[in-house]
């Protein structure tokens, strides 16, 4: 007989049925065109076998990170479904898409040491899987160079990112020393 989820971890099913619909019409941009949500699962894969984490909001954050960033998905309605802090994790995971790319990835930089706890884990994992789709199944048109400074860049984020998750920590890592 199937034994019916706990209560607070339905926000976590919730989050799956809302991101997968959200990113519906999404590929990633490497050239074997994986859907989005392949990326999502695998965040949340990371940080559930390699992190640890049992949080259900923190699980639903992390299915839910790029929902703002990448859909038409906006902040309160996040607030409305998933709670205040799911939302605020969200947020904190949030690139200013107004922004041009290198801004972009320079406040990514500068904000990663500001980060909670919790937003550590997921942009740890989120890194671990972006490196691994550029050394793996890199965007289509991209040149070693490109692909170089990516992967230096995901680092030196990771670095301001060290001192709390050292299982993460060390997935990235293995992942870049196998290069
Ligand atoms: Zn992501």
């Amino acid at each position: 007989m199937l034994t019916p989820l706990p209560e607070s971890n339905s926000i976590f099913i919730a989050a799956l049925v809302f991101a997968t619909e959200r990113h519906r019409n999404q590929r990633r941009k490497g050239m074997d065109h994986l859907p989005y949500v392949n990326h999502l699962v695998a965040v949340v894969d990371l940080l559930w076998r390699v992190g640890g984490v049992r949080d259900p909001e923190v699980l639903a954050a992390a299915f839910l990170h790029d929902t703002v960033e990448d859909t038409d998905t906006k902040p309160e309605e996040l607030e409305r479904l998933f709670g205040v802090r799911v939302r605020i994790l969200v947020m904190e995971l949030t690139d200013d898409r107004s922004l041009p790319s290198p801004v972009r990835k320079r406040i990514q930089e500068e904000h990663a040491a500001s980060l909670t706890l919790e937003a550590r884990a997921i942009k740890l994992a989120d890194k671990i899987s972006n490196v691994d789709d550029v050394l793996h199944r890199p965007p289509f048109g991209w040149t070693k160079g490109r692909r170089q400074e990516y992967i230096a860049w995901a680092g030196r984020v990771v670095d301001r990112l060290r001192g709390d998750w050292p299982a993460l920590e060390a997935e990235f890592d293995r992942l870049l020393a196998g290069h």
